[in-house]
């Protein structure tokens, strides 16, 4: 699409520019706070292939995005820390306390056997427009790792029952080797965690 803003008034140049609550808002005095919700742990591994289970490797990744996080305009907090069970609805609770911004709700491929295995998911609430260019940000910024998807559903529990703006992500698969290798290794964990968090 080619636009040419010169012709747009300037409030609503500034209206497409800033349409989207993200931390780089104008104006934004608060820092905007992304709760990451990394899925599983305790007695529910997820996925688990090899030894390698999927609460391990979403925790990993969660704990990496907080401590790789140095923006001023970014608050990054845990849904949970260590490998606790964590219910559902004791999360949507948890959710409801912080009152976060976003939350990211961390998985791997939800049916297990992604049809490649370093495919990445960004599935946003159905009428959340802001959370759905969120979505399409982050989709983005991983492109260089593996297929990318985005797409709105209501049919996880984060996207129908948290109290929040919520993006499911997905990010690959443990069920082929391939995939295996490379979420078991830190490197690419620790540039996927900075990936993401600069798109937030
Ligand atoms: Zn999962």
């Amino acid at each position: 699409m080619v636009m040419n803003f010169r012709i747009l008034p300037v409030s609503l140049l500034l209206l497409l520019l800033t349409g989207a609550h993200s931390p780089s808002d104008v104006g934004s005095q608060e820092p905007f706070v992304l709760a990451i919700d990394p899925g599983h742990g305790g007695k529910d591994l997820g996925w688990n292939t090899d030894g390698l289970a999927e609460k391990d490797i979403i925790l990993d990744l969660a704990l990496m995005m907080r401590e790789l996080n140095t923006r001023r305009d970014l608050k990054v907090v845990l849904l949970r820390e260590g490998d606790v069970y964590m219910g559902l609805k004791e999360r949507a609770e948890r959710i409801a306390e912080i009152a976060p911004d976003r939350v990211l709700s961390l998985h791997l491929d939800s049916r297990g056997r992604a049809d490649h295995p370093n495919q990445f998911g960004f599935i946003s609430q159905p009428n959340d427009r802001a959370g759905a260019e969120a979505a399409v940000r982050l989709a983005a910024s991983v492109e260089r790792f593996g297929p990318v998807s985005t797409k709105t559903s209501d049919q996880f529990y984060a996207l129908k029952h948290y109290p929040a703006s919520a993006i499911l992500v997905e990010i690959g698969s443990v069920s082929q080797a391939e995939g295996r290798a490379r979420l078991s290794d830190p490197a690419y964990r620790e540039k996927l965690a900075r990936a993401l968090l600069e798109a937030i």
